[in-house]
């Protein structure tokens, strides 16, 4: 009891310990500032010049305390990942000595060079100038020394370079229409609409010794060649099991780290296949958790690291085993902390709710394509539309009582009722009984409402989520947008709303989908519903600049067209440089370790042979020339397989079509070569002598943790 008290006491104290949260600025800050900043951070007023200045100088002392001697504009490039150039504190005085000095304007500021970050032709080469600027929404913090600042970045010309601005953009839009509605229904103290996100994150641990063993581990972060070893996740042994000791330790410290960094891991828990494993956070508002969704990514590396480990974020690591994703839990609150996706008791009474929960499912049918692209990238074509991961059809589980409700409404003129949630009794007298919850969970929706919020459950594991929960924003904002334009005009505004639902779910229902997305059936269903099947990252990606798509992003100033069109190049060459690297990882790994090892094993087979015929003795060396032929048959097909996939690669690189044209040679052309390659070669580890076999192999990496 007193370890625990001790335990829990020294927890509240490391959370946030290295953040310059509101309890530091409140503490380092002179009252008028403190009351200044605050007022930017919850109202978006402008920051005045002076008052940055003490915020700076406040923020380097503070962050000296903590060890610093750096600081960094902390920005999220188009790569999907940070970015983060270190400058120390020094400068130096007459006397040949330092001081310690951060200005107003270092804070606000920053000038990276832009030019060697994805543009996607938004400026050539020679314009290198960018800017970052802090956002003052997400706290800075201290790590390894140096003071992080969340900043944005942008061109000297100001085009979006990052993945943070459309996503404060669209929080700012959904945050303008939300209110539009409250106010209409009566609501006069809310100021802002915030949206919430809880990332859920699944990843992989190996053996670094073994990881480093590997190639395509080592530039491809997933499996390119292997075998299926004897066991894989086939007896469900894993999920939820316990935590083997040097897994445990792991996380124990993964939770420590994040925690100083105020981020408020959770949850933990083995997943799926084996060496998979979850982290979820404590949801926080949009942009926050875009932040510490990076912060999880990268602490999870780092401290996987200090326990022989390797942190694989990749989709899909190892084919013929459940790969890994992030499940986005999305829901919009006000100010003064009302879940606008709560249903409450009686939600069939609850017009407010009612609106929301429409918008977001007009919002989904209306732009399924957006909501695809920003699931996809080349590691997800591994999964969507697989049997694990839902499939690449977007629609919407709602759960029996919600569904109930819109039906009333659309066939009965209005929801007169809510099924109500029944009581679990187990049947042993001394179990509690159990409220049983209105809706069950369905495992198998992309987009599935889960009793306050929804889960947007294609989302990449390796990928930020910023660019999810933009589009989310967005096209809700959106409909929130007609929404609002039609109620404002109502003569009578009851008999308005009815209608509006009336005819969202009439038109909308058809993405809405109860049953198991798995089946092969809901494809056919899907099919004659009318909703879009999009089966590749390069299919997808067409979506950012359908007109539709700049529409809505232009209307509510998340991106411009120009800036659509840049993430496109950028989506396009991102997928073609990745199945590239991929390609002559497989390449040199087929050349250089592949071959000779079965080249030796082949030797060595012959040599037998040779050995027990010349020993002069009757003996049957039938087994060793059968396995003779098919070695030396299967490294036939596998030198033709890699002279093939040599070719398809070179083809592709000098091809001179348009970008959409090139990605598809990419995914048609190289990614099908890829895949019989490895077919050969898979075959082959099987045969060849495991002592011979140039890197470990499955069983090693899954089952050595
Ligand atoms: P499960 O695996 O059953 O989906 P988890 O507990 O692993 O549940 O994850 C649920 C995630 O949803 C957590 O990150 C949680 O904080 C988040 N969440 C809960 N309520 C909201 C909300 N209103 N808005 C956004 N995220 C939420
Ligand atoms: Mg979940």
């Amino acid at each position: 009891m007193v370890n625990d008290e001790l335990q829990t006491y020294s927890l509240t104290e490391v959370f946030g310990s290295n953040v310059f949260n509101d309890a530091a600025m409140r503490e380092r800050l002179p009252k008028l500032a403190y009351k200044a900043l605050k007022k930017t951070i919850d109202e978006g007023i402008p920051l005045d010049r002076e008052i940055a200045e003490i915020v700076a100088n406040a923020m380097k002392d503070w962050a000296i305390d903590k060890g610093a001697t750096h600081y960094t504009h902390w920005f999220q490039p188009m790569t999907g990942i940070t970015a983060e150039k270190h400058d120390s504190f020094i400068s130096p005085t007459p006397d040949g000595k330092v001081i310690m000095e951060f200005s107003g304007k270092e804070l606000i500021k920053g000038e990276p060079d832009a030019s060697s970050f994805p543009s996607g032709g938004l400026r050539a080469t020679f314009e290198a100038r960018g800017y970052t600027a802090w956002d003052c929404t997400s706290p800075a913090f201290v790590k390894d020394s140096t003071l992080y600042i969340p900043t944005v970045f942008c061109s000297y010309t100001g085009e979006v370079l990052d993945k943070k601005t459309p996503l404060l953009r669209s929080m700012e839009a959904i945050s303008t229409q939300a209110l539009r509605i409250l106010r209409l229904l009566g609501n006069t103290t809310t100021k802002k609409v915030i949206t919430t996100v809880g990332a859920e994150q699944e990843y992989f641990l190996v053996d670094k010794r073994l990881h480093d063993q590997r190639k395509d581990l080592i530039y491809t972060g997933r499996t390119l060649f292997g075998a299926m070893p004897p066991k894989g996740q086939e007896m469900e042994d894993h999920y939820y099991g316990t935590l083997k000791e040097r897994v445990s330790s792991f996380m124990k410290e993964l939770d420590q780290e994040l925690w100083k960094l105020g981020v408020s891991a959770k949850t933990k828990h083995n997943e799926v296949a084996p060496a998979q494993h979850e982290l979820a956070p404590i949801f926080n508002t949009a942009n926050i958790a875009t932040d510490h969704n990076q912060l999880i990514m990268d602490v999870l590396k780092k401290v996987a690291h200090r326990h022989g480990f390797v942190c694989l974020l990749h989709e899909k690591p190892f084919a013929g085993l459940n790969g890994s994703g992030k499940h986005n839990n999305w829901s919009m609150s006000t100010d003064d902390g009302q879940n606008l996706l709560d249903p409450g008791r009686t939600p069939h009474e609850n017009a407010q709710f009612l609106i929301f929960l429409c918008a977001v499912i007009k919002a989904v049918d209306e732009y399924p394509e957006l909501l695809r692209c920003a699931a996809s990238n080349a590691g997800n074509d591994h999964r969507l539309g697989a049997h694990e991961a839902p499939p690449a059809i977007i629609s919407i589980y709602l759960g029996e009582q919600l569904t109930d409700i819109l039906e009333q409404i659309e066939n009965n003129g209005g929801a007169k009722s809510s099924k109500q949630t029944k009581r679990l009794k187990i049947g042993v007298t001394t179990l509690p009984v159990l409220p049983q919850d209105a809706t069950d969970r369905n495992r198998t929706s992309p987009f599935a409402f889960t009793g306050n919020k929804f889960e947007f459950r294609m989302v990449p594991s390796s990928a930020s989520i910023a660019g999810p929960v933009f589009v989310i924003n967005t096209i809700v904002a959106e409909e929130l947008r007609q929404i609002a334009d039609r109620l404002e005009k109502a003569k009578d505004l009851n008999a308005e709303i009815h209608d509006v639902l009336k005819e969202i779910v009439k038109n909308h229902k058809r993405v809405i989908f109860n049953g198991n997305n798995y089946s092969d059936d809901w494809i056919e269903e899907a099919k004659k519903r009318g909703l879009p099947n999009i089966c590749s990252t390069v299919e997808a990606t067409k979506a950012l600049i359908e007109e539709k798509s700049i529409h809505v992003f232009e209307n509510h100033n998340v991106l411009s067209r120009l800036e659509l069109h840049s993430r496109y190049e950028i989506f396009l060459e991102n997928y073609m440089k990745t199945i590239n690297i991929e390609a002559l990882t497989m390449i040199e790994m087929t050349k250089r370790d592949i071959i000779p090892a079965v080249i030796s094993f082949i030797t060595k087979v012959a040599d037998s042979i040779s050995s027990v015929k010349s020993a002069g003795v009757k003996a049957d060396t039938s087994v060793q020339a059968e396995l003779l032929e098919e070695v030396s048959s299967l490294l036939t097909d596998l030198k033709k397989n890699l002279t093939a996939l040599e070719k398809a690669t070179s083809d592709a690189a000098h091809f001179t079509g348009d970008t959409y044209q090139k990605a598809c040679v990419y995914r048609d052309d190289v990614f099908v070569r890829m895949n019989e390659l490895r077919a050969v070669a898979d075959k082959l580890e099987t045969l060849t002598d495991a002592k011979m076999w140039p890197f470990p192999t499955y069983g090693e990496l899954l089952f050595n943790v």
